[in-house]
């Protein structure tokens, strides 16, 4: 997961103040000096990290008192704010032209992920926005581009326009604009060809394509994986081309964080999407709130409850939340809702960003292997029914039982009920939160 070091650095810290009733200066400085570290460590650029510390410090010094909070949860919502800011504060929405078709240019390096970057948006479009894209096939120094984008659209039902390797990328994009008027397709997402660095003739390139129909975005890929190198990277082509936003790349790998961190400072230009993972329904709009609660261990409540939303059937889902508010959930709904939670994402990935996630022992290494769901389904299915809504009661023989009626071993038993352990310790701490809710202090 990415920002690992950081969060973990952050939260730290931030463990240490909050419990404070009174903050000296020398307790805000001790801080300020382990938050520096942890921004550097995270590949943060300098410039940001200065400007982000003597922000934080100087709200925090100043600190006005409010009943609500200590100074110590003061601080943490400070260091909040400023995290959220530094990341663009709002989340950025795309813009759509009012005359059809919008144009959305995807530019960047080679290997940033723009291809598919290109797919994920116009499936996330379709399904979000309800537009109608055409995907164009502008890279023609790379004939395995323009197959790759057409296995996309394939792969997603979509229309993808292309004259192969020989035409010339401004006719193509001109081309591809008047096919989507004629086919009332009011969303020209064009992707273009990429090189290893940053070139001359590249950029020339794409001004000429620029130069069409003035694009209604024009979106930098780059990959969160290479640091400091993207927030060069979007400087350029923002100085060369002048881009509308940012989508930035491959954050499930295990990237520090710093470039997601200082691209907004650096270029002023917004992140609109994340990439996060190889799949086509791996791209998120990016909220820099949500993700300053999620690098600072807060959850992120809010981007599951949309995941939740997309993907599960809604009276199934109140369904869902009533039983976590009430841990009344048994093997059974585990199997109901089974099919559900695979919709959304691999199921590490969901439990990770429950609040406090990264603080439960032992969750980090409770991966789910997703081949094996149907082998957790022959487990349930082999428990009496009591077993299923006590799981205490299954001791030695009961597992040995169970075992061999699904086929499986005790090892996979005790994996499937130290799973669902998990789950209801996740699930009590999300009905403490909802709890809280209600009271005047806040707890964070
Ligand atoms: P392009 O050269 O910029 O068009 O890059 P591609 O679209 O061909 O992507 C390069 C590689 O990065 C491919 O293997 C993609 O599957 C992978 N990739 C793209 N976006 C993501 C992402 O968000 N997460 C991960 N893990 N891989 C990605």
């Amino acid at each position: 997961m990415a920002f690992e070091g950081l969060s973990e650095r952050l939260q730290g810290t931030m463990t240490k103040i909050k419990g404070k009733g009174k903050l000296s200066e020398a307790d805000v400085k001790e801080m300020m000096r382990e938050v520096r570290f942890a921004l550097i460590e995270a590949d943060v650029n300098l410039k940001v990290v200065k400007s982000f510390i003597k922000k934080v410090s100087e709200r925090a010094v100043g600190l006005e008192v409010m009943e609500s909070l200590t100074p110590g949860q003061q601080v943490v919502k400070i260091v909040k704010d400023e995290l959220t800011e530094l990341m663009g504060g709002e989340q950025s929405k795309i813009e759509f032209a009012t005359r059809q078709p919008t144009v959305i240019m995807m530019v960047g390096l080679q290997g940033a992920g723009k291809t598919t970057t290109t797919g994920k948006l116009a499936g996330v479009l379709r399904k979000k926005n309800n537009r109608k894209p055409l995907l164009v096939a502008a890279d023609v120094y790379r004939p395995a581009a323009i197959n790759q984008l057409e296995t996309i659209g394939k792969q997603l039902s979509l229309p993808v326009f292309s004259k192969g390797t020989d035409a010339n990328p401004v006719d193509i994009a001109r081309e591809a604009i008047e096919h989507a008027k004629a086919e009332h397709l009011d969303t020209v997402i064009i992707d273009t060809a990429g090189r290893l660095h940053v070139d001359e003739q590249l950029m020339q390139e794409l001004k000429d394509i620029r130069s069409i129909k003035e694009p209604d975005e024009i979106f930098l890929v780059v990959d969160a994986m290479t640091g400091q190198d993207a927030v060069n990277v979007a400087q350029s082509f923002d100085d060369a081309i002048g881009i509308t936003g940012v989508v930035l790349t491959k954050l499930d790998g295990d990237t520090r964080g710093g470039a997601a961190l200082s691209i907004r400072t650096v270029t002023e230009k917004p992140i609109k999407y994340i990439g996060t993972g190889e799949k086509m329904d791996a791209l998120e709009p990016f909220h820099p709130e949500r993700m300053a609660s999620r690098i600072l261990g807060m959850g992120d409540m809010l981007s599951l409850i949309e995941k939740a939303q997309t993907n599960v059937d809604e009276a199934k889902a109140k369904e869902l939340e009533e039983k976590f508010r009430t841990s009344s959930f048994t093997f059974d709904d585990f199997l109901e809702q089974l099919d559900q939670v695979k919709q959304m994402g691999p199921l590490d990935e969901i439990l990770k960003m429950l609040p406090g996630a990264g603080k439960i022992k032992g969750l980090e290494n409770a991966k789910v292997d997703e081949s094996q769901m149907g082998r957790v389904e022959a487990i349930i299915r082999s428990m009496t029914i009591q077993e299923k809504t006590t799981p205490e009661i299954i001791n030695a023989n009961r597992k040995k039982r169970i075992a061999r009626g699904s086929g499986t071993s005790i090892q996979d038993v005790n994996r499937l009920l130290k799973q669902f352990e998990d789950m209801k310790k996740m699930m009590k701490q999300m009905s403490g939160m909802a709890g809280k809710k209600g009271k005047k202090k806040m707890s964070m």
